[in-house]
């Protein structure tokens, strides 16, 4: 379960890209690595908790780990939600230091931050947001706390259930939100930049999730959970994973 990297000095050598090197998943969006011509890099991932966490759900699926996969979409879905929240907050022009505060009486009660995902939703669209079925909510509930061994197609599915339910929302906030979004990303690079030296200058890594809540453009194509897991799959045959 590793996330593939360019070296960027291979790339400019060379000028064709070049098969990438695969790094462990990091909670700090900071990786370090060195790819087999002896590059040493740092990159800061662009991509948002939330897709990170779906990407490691994709990889779960291909490497046999379907209640893994399970967990980690859903945790992506909580994740959408505090980013919504966020993005909204930001857009409403509120101060990141408040919104701080009060994130940290929320910040231990999903319950919570679904609750204010919704009041927040219906405030700006005028209308209630699309949620996880019934179904599904007692599904993931099985899997994670009773432990329930779900089948591939069952993680398969449930992955497909929480991208049906980010997609429609991710595509009316590149509109409402556009510019929040793109503030909120860069306060997401800067908070990991901290000062330049030679010893620390980061890159900033762009690695699209299937999601790319971020970064939509008009036209965006959305596409499922089995043609995301065809990719990966394609995308693991390119050189060995170390
Ligand atoms: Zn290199």
């Amino acid at each position: 379960m590793k996330l593939p990297m360019t070296c960027f000095e291979c790339f400019h050598e060379l000028n064709t890209p070049q098969y990438p090197v695969w790094v462990e998943y990091q909670d700090s969006h900071l990786y370090e690595f060195e790819c087999p011509n002896g590059h040493k890099s740092h990159a800061i991932l662009q991509q948002q908790k939330l897709e990170v966490l779906f990407s490691i759900g994709m990889h779960a699926i291909t490497d046999g780990y379907y209640r893994e996969a399970v967990a980690s979409f859903a945790s992506s879905l909580e994740r959408f939600y505090e980013f919504f929240i966020k993005v909204k907050l930001l857009h409403e022009k509120i101060d990141s230091s408040a919104v701080t505060k009060s994130w940290k009486n929320v910040a231990q009660q999903s319950e919570r931050q679904l609750g204010a995902f919704i009041l927040f939703y219906t405030q700006t669209f005028n209308e209630e947001p699309l949620l996880l079925s019934q179904s599904n909510t007692k599904f993931r509930n099985a899997v994670i706390h009773k432990g329930l061994i779900p089948t591939k197609q069952e993680a398969i599915d449930f992955g497909q259930a929480v991208l049906d339910v980010i997609n429609p929302i991710a595509e009316k906030m590149t509109t409402k939100f556009k510019d929040a979004i793109i503030e909120f990303t860069f306060m997401h690079i800067y908070s990991y930049s901290g000062p330049r030296s030679a010893e620390w200058n980061p890159s900033t890594m762009n690695s699209p999730s299937l999601l790319n809540v971020s970064s939509r453009n008009p036209g965006y194509v959305q596409h499922t959970v089995a043609d995301g897991l065809e990719h990966l799959i394609k995308m693991k045959g390119f050189g060995a994973i170390r």
